[in-house]
Parts: C-alpha cells; sequence; structure tokens
C-alpha cells in the first residue's frame, strides 16, 4: 500500500510532460496499482482530468500541499509495468512525450474520455396501456415493433428515415425505454477454410532454424511468392499449441481482404484483425478482446504491435522494409524498433520477411546481428518472371510519342487475345500532375501549399495532394487571360483513359486513392479481377503488394523513373523495391510471366538490378553509396522541422536554434549540420517550413539535448511555431 503516486495527466502539452505527484487517498490504497487510469485535479482551476499512474511510493518531501487523486476509472491496470518501460523507452528514443506515447498503445476511445460512448444504447420500445398516441409517434412506434422491440438509434433513424429527434421524443413521452448493452462489434463474418499446403524444402527448412537456433531475430529473404506468408502460418499454429500469443504485422495496403481470409479461414475466431479502417469502437472492442485474454493470434497494421499481449512468443513483420511501418505523427515511432524492444524483453522471437529487405536490415544480417534466411525459389514451383527494359528516349527517337513502348503495346495486345490479364503500374493519381499556361508559363498551384496542382479529368477539377484544396478547372490562364492552358504529364487517370483508346474492347479497372475510398471499393475492384470480369487492372502503389492473382502474365511499368527523381537518400532504395514488387505480380500461376518497365534511366544501378533480379547486387552498389555518404546505416539522421503561418518569426527562431546548435556541435566531428534551410515542398497548408538536417552519430542523449535546447528556445513562440522532431525520418521533404 502507498501513499504516493506518480502520474502522468492526459494533456498534450510539452510544458506538462513530467511525472506529477499525488497523494493517495485511504480508500483508494488498496486499490490502485500501477497502469492505472484515476482522475486528477491538475492546474490552477483544478479541472478534473485523466491520469496514468507510473510510479508509486511512500516517501515525498513534499515542498507545498500535494493534491489528492479524485477517483479511478477502470478496475484494472490500462498499462502493465512492462509497458511502462516501453513508454520510457519510446520518449527517449522518439523525442515525443510520455502522453504520446500512452495513446500509442491505448485505443483512442479510452484515451479520448469515450468510454461511454462504447457500448451501445439499445432502446426498448414498449406498449404503454391507454396513452393515446398523435402522428407521427403511432406509425413509429409501429415500426419499432417490427423490429422485436430492440434498435439503435442511429440504425433505425437511417432505416427508417425517423429523424433523431422524432425517436428522443417518443421517449420522452414514455413510449420507448432504454438499456445500455455491451455489443461486440467485431466482424462475425465466416470465412471459408483454407486449405493448409504441405510446406516444401525450403519453407521446412526455414521454419527448422528458426525453431532450433538460438537467435531470436530472423529475416526471412524470399523471392516474391515464395510463401513466406505459409511459413508464418505455421509458426503462428506452433505458438497455437504452446499457448503463446503471436503478433502479425502487415503493411495497411496489403491487409487486403485476400490476406485477411487466409489468416480468418485458417485460424478462425482466435484471431483479431486491427487496422485503420476500423471504427473506435471496433477498436476498442478488439483491444479488449485481447486485454481480456479471448485471442491469441492478431493480424493488423502497425499499430496492432502495441496490442495487449501478456504470453508473446512470435512477431511477423512481413515486407519489413515497408515506410508504412514508421509512423509520422508523434510518437514518430517505428514498428519495427517497437518489436525489438518487446523481443529482446520477452522469449518472443522476431521474424522479419521480405523479397526487398531494407538496408538497414540487410547490413544487419550481414553483421550476424539478425539470422539470415533465404528462400530462392517460387513456393508452386512457378517461375519468376522476365523482366525487359525499354529505353523510353529511343521510343521518343523512333517517333513513338505515346505512354506506351511498341513492346509493352504488343505485349498487351498478345495477353489480351489470350484471354489473360494484365497490370499497368504508375505510381502517381489523378489525369495530369501539372498544368500550366503555354504562353506565359502560369503554374497551376495550391493556394495553401507549395506545390502544383493535379488535374483530376473524373470531376474536372485541379486537387492538391497535400491538403486537399480542390478547384474547378479552367482552360483559361488567370494570370495573362489566353486560352492555352495545357496538362503536362501523366497519372492512372490518363493510362486508363489511353488503353480505353487503344483497346477498346478491353475490360479495365482503376485502383488508386480516388477509386477506394469508399468502404468495400477496394474490395470490389479485387473481387472484380480476380473473377476475371476485367482484363487490365491500371493502379499506383496499391497494387504493388500483396496481391495473388494467377491469371496475370503481363506487368507493365509506365514509368520506373518517377521514384528515382525525388531528393532523398532512399529513392534508389524505394525503386529497386517498387520495381521488383509489382514484378512480382506477374506468372503467380502456371504461366510464365513478363514484366515491361519503362524508363528514362535503364542504366541506373536500381533499375539494372530489378531488372535481373539481383538484390545482392542492389544491395552491394547501395550500401557503399550510404557509407560513402555516411547514410543510414552507418549513421543517424535527426530531422529538425519547424512550420509556422508567420514567415519571419518562423526564419528567425530557426536561425537562432541553427546557431545554437552549431556552437554546440563545432568540436563534434561525428555529427554534421545541414541547413538551417526551407524544406523541399517550402509550404504546406498555409504553414511555411524550414528544417535543419543532422547527420551522424546521434546517440539518444545528444538528441535528447536538442531536444531540449529547441524547446527552451522556442519557450516564448510556441503557440506560433510547431516542432517535429524525427529521427531517420521516412522522407527528408
Ligand atoms: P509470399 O508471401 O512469399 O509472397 P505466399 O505465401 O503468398 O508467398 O505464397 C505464394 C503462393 O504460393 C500462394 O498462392 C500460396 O498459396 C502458394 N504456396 C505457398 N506455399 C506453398 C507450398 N508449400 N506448396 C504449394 N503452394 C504453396
Ligand atoms: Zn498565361
Ligand atoms: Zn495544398
Amino acid at each position: 500500500m502507498y501513499k504516493y503516486a506518480g502520474v502522468i495527466v492526459n494533456n498534450n502539452s510539452i510544458q506538462v510532460d513530467k511525472v506529477f505527484t499525488y497523494a493517495i487517498p485511504e480508500k483508494y490504497r488498496k486499490i490502485i496499482k500501477l497502469g492505472y487510469r484515476v482522475k486528477v485535479p491538475f492546474g490552477l482551476g483544478n479541472k478534473r482530468i485523466d491520469g496514468f499512474v507510473v510510479s508509486l511510493f511512500n516517501d515525498f518531501q513534499a515542498s507545498s500541499t500535494v493534491k489528492e487523486i479524485a477517483d479511478t476509472c477502470e478496475e484494472y491496470s490500462l498499462l502493465e509495468p512492462k509497458d511502462l518501460e516501453l513508454i520510457e523507452y519510446m520518449r527517449e528514443k522518439y523525442l515525443c512525450t510520455y502522453i504520446e506515447c500512452i495513446k500509442a498503445l491505448l485505443p483512442s476511445g479510452v484515451t479520448r474520455g469515450m468510454r461511454n460512448k462504447i457500448n451501445q444504447v439499445i432502446y426498448v420500445a414498449k406498449k404503454l396501456e391507454g396513452k393515446y398516441c398523435k402522428e407521427p409517434y403511432d406509425s413509429l412506434y409501429n415500426i419499432v415493433f417490427n423490429n422485436n422491440g430492440k434498435f439503435n438509434k442511429n440504425e433505425i433513424s437511417k432505416k427508417y428515415q425517423v429523424s433523431v429527434s422524432s425517436i428522443n421524443t417518443l421517449l420522452k413521452h414514455g413510449f420507448l425505454t432504454n438499456e445500455e448493452i455491451i455489443i461486440n462489434r467485431y466482424n462475425e463474418r465466416n470465412y471459408t477454410e483454407y486449405k493448409e499446403n504441405a510446406l516444401n524444402l525450403e519453407q521446412l527448412n526455414a521454419v527448422d532454424i528458426i525453431n532450433n537456433s538460438s537467435d531470436k531475430t530472423f529475416l526471412i529473404h524470399g523471392v516474391t511468392g515464395s510463401g513466406k506468408t505459409e511459413i508464418y502460418m505455421n509458426l503462428v499454429n506452433q505458438m497455437l499449441k504452446e499457448g503463446k500469443d503471436s503478433i502479425i504485422l502487415v503493411p495497411e495496403i496489403s491487409l487486403t481482404p485476400q490476406m485477411v481470409e487466409r489468416f480468418k479461414g485458417r485460424f478462425g475466431k482466435d484471431i483479431t484483425v486491427f487496422h485503420s479502417k476500423l471504427s473506435e469502437g471496433e477498436r476498442y472492442d478488439e483491444w479488449l478482446r485481447v486485454k481480456n485474454k479471448n485471442v491469441k493470434v492478431a493480424i493488423g497494421a502497425r499499430s496492432a504491435i502495441f496490442l495487449p499481449f501478456d504470453n508473446l512468443g512470435l512477431i511477423v513483420i512481413d515486407e519489413e522494409h515497408e515506410s508504412s511501418y514508421k509512423s509520422d505523427s508523434d510518437p514518430k515511432y517505428s514498428a519495427v524498433d517497437i518489436a525489438l524492444f518487446k523481443c529482446e524483453n520477452s522469449d518472443a522471437k522476431l521474424i522479419l520477411g521480405s523479397a526487398t529487405p531494407s538496408m538497414e536490415t540487410y547490413y544487419k544480417s550481414k553483421n550476424k546481428d539478425i539470422k539470415l534466411i533465404t528462400l530462392k525459389n517460387r513456393a508452386d514451383n512457378a517461375l519468376l518472371p522476365k523482366i525487359e527494359l525499354i529505353d523510353m528516349r529511343e521510343e521518343l527517337m523512333s517517333n513513338n510519342k505515346s505512354m506506351f513502348s511498341k513492346r509493352l503495346f504488343e505485349e498487351l495486345e498478345n495477353s489480351l487475345s489470350s484471354n489473360e490479364q494484365s497490370i499497368l503500374f504508375l505510381n502517381r493519381r489523378g489525369y495530369s500532375p501539372f498544368v500550366s499556361c503555354r504562353k506565359c508559363g502560369y503554374v497551376f498551384k495550391c493556394d495553401n501549399c507549395d506545390i502544383s496542382l493535379t488535374y483530376h479529368n473524373e470531376n474536372g477539377s485541379l486537387v492538391c495532394h497535400y491538403c486537399g484544396m480542390k478547384k474547378r478547372a479552367t482552360n483559361i490562364c488567370p494570370k495573362c487571360g489566353s486560352k492555352y492552358v495545357k496538362y503536362f504529364g501523366v497519372g492512372t487517370e490518363k493510362i486508363e483513359q489511353e488503353v480505353n483508346k487503344y483497346f477498346p474492347k478491353a475490360r479495365t479497372l482503376r485502383m488508386d486513392f480516388d477509386t477506394t475510398r469508399k468502404k468495400n471499393s477496394y474490395e470490389n475492384i479485387y473481387n472484380t479481377f480476380k473473377e476475371y470480369k476485367a482484363d487490365i487492372l491500371i493502379g499506383t502503389q496499391m497494387i504493388a503488394k500483396g496481391l495473388d492473382f494467377k491469371n496475370v502474365t503481363l506487368v507493365g511499368v509506365i514509368a520506373a523513373d518517377l521514384s528515382l527523381n525525388l531528393p532523398d537518400f532512399r529513392s534508389a532504395e524505394r525503386t529497386f523495391q517498387l520495381i521488383t514488387q509489382v514484378s512480382g505480380r506477374a506468372g503467380r500461376g502456371e504461366k510464365h510471366g513478363k514484366v515491361i518497365v519503362q524508363t528514362y534511366t535503364p542504366d541506373h544501378y536500381s533499375i539494372v538490378h530489378s531488372a535481373s533480379n539481383n538484390y545482392e547486387g542492389f544491395y552491394s552498389d547501395e550500401i557503399s553509396i550510404r557509407k560513402d555518404m555516411n547514410y543510414p546505416p552507418f549513421s543517424k539522421i535527426l530531422l529538425i522541422n519547424l512550420s509556422s503561418k508567420n514567415e519571419n518569426l518562423l526564419i528567425k527562431s530557426i536561425q537562432n536554434i541553427g546557431y545554437i546548435l552549431k556552437n554546440m556541435l563545432q568540436n563534434d566531428d561525428k555529427i554534421e549540420m545541414l541547413g538551417p534551410c526551407p524544406s523541399a515542398i517550402s509550404k504546406i497548408n498555409e504553414q511555411y517550413r524550414w528544417q535543419i538536417i543532422l547527420k551522424g552519430n546521434i546517440d539518444s542523449g545528444i538528441a535528447n539535448k536538442i531536444k531540449d535546447i529547441i524547446y527552451q528556445t522556442l519557450k516564448e513562440v510556441y503557440t506560433e511555431i510547431r516542432v517535429s522532431l524525427d529521427i531517420n525520418p521516412n522522407s527528408l521533404l
């Protein structure tokens, strides 16, 4: 029994990012444990807010009167002791606040105080004898019976088009009563049972190594279609037999119905699927199912790494190279780091899987920090597709001005005539990414961002892909009034239009952000293509991963250089990964696949090596560049980004910080400082952006010192300037 508790309060301000001491009233001393959520009076007004108990102690020299904990929230710890360790680790490593870490660990419904909304209120209609009903209540009352007397407010209001206020009136007059019941919102849909494949030799060997080695972290480097998923399922099965829990992370984008079906088909109700499309209530339900030990397996996107399993035996991170495993809002954590931390502090094993491992991970496997397992062949004996590079400069020389090379054109025709399917990949949505006036050179840009607008043909609008701003497209130049406004460049919409022009009989489908916004639209496109109701699927990186269509024999990469031209040290790596992944969609059935890669830089090493399926070759070229340039994995990068509507204040502040850091680092030859300078995208959403990049041997100690300096410097202007600190960011733009 302790008298005092260290409490982290649910308040986002960096100034209160510390542990506050509260006295525990006598009546709560037997109840409150570490990780409890409590109500505490906070601030001058003693407003009651949520707090989390992170320490308990008896000795405390109070300098002034200590406030008391006012109440408890649940009768159990939301956070376990090992979660508290994780929170400390994350705050140090990702330069964020305690409460941001806690919020990452808990479902948002809890921390937003929405716990009461999580249970659904169900209304029960009762016949009240002798009461006279007037319209419209008469009919409403009748509708509610048709529903066994029980219904949920929103449901009934939608279904029968009665307003919520009519329902409220019914309640008020006593024609309805209500009761609260807990409803499990998880998907009850039954999935077809998934037939287990007997593992082949390469797969058996992998499982054997994982089971019998003393290593705890493994990298399965297996070509696309080598049967990695089958290995994961086998390992999960073993865990179930041993009574241990498993987490399988897949990128949000490849958490496809197909993937879910495979896992649900195999593990049934033992599994929870955890992704960002769940509603707040559903997330809470799933979290609680794990907390209550009703589930033993989770498959999910990045945040599923935090699910509160207490007997973890296995974490799998599929497509470990995916940038979506790194969060770009606070805490800017990497799920791979979190998994490593969790495994180090338990007996769980960590399996990273990829056809194109990240430079960081492969480097670790070369240094024997991670055990490498290689799968060289496709599981069902299918051959890897043949990849052909097309130099688009030569196409232009031979007077082909279209976006399809002669070879791609021929192969599309071939595949159409032999009733096979094709995939066309271009990592840019919309119709044209650049609109300008040919007479005066005016470029249509976003009003809020320093970004050119993309023309979308479908709704005739110009759209900013950063802030979402939308305008009607016009043919008149707003600057000179001429009619010479022209659309430059190609996006997926335009590809689809061109395909329809050249191949009028082909049935096309498009899968990108714009066509998959509505619920189930992804699933619909997916099933249409799977059931062979379309010939050509056109899409962005959404189609590059995970999809397993047996009838696809041709993949066309329209512009391989798109990702190469970004000013980012990872652009070569990203290009290699994308080409390899999208190529992997071809020839997964009995027929051999072909890939046509169109490029303006056919000699670039990332393109050459992806065409010859040579990961090792790419790795050795890229790692030597990383070493020469002192980029990760040889260094860490800390991106300091400041943004503000007040440009002058922003520049003054970041120059101030730059000056202090420069002085501090002048005798440190291990850390290099670039900037301050405007970010590559110098304005987003009306906020001007400037940055400083630090590169080198940045340990947690120095990083936290820098963090303190920055917040100290900005103390006076804190409300006007936003700070983002990012260790090894996904992008330097
Ligand atoms: P990866 O995850 O490495 O891309 P998958 O696990 O998706 O590969 O497997 C690719 C295809 O091979 C799937 O259709 C899967 O059903 C099939 N497959 C996997 N393992 C086997 C096996 N041992 N025998 C036959 N088919 C297999
Ligand atoms: Zn003009
Ligand atoms: Zn914008």
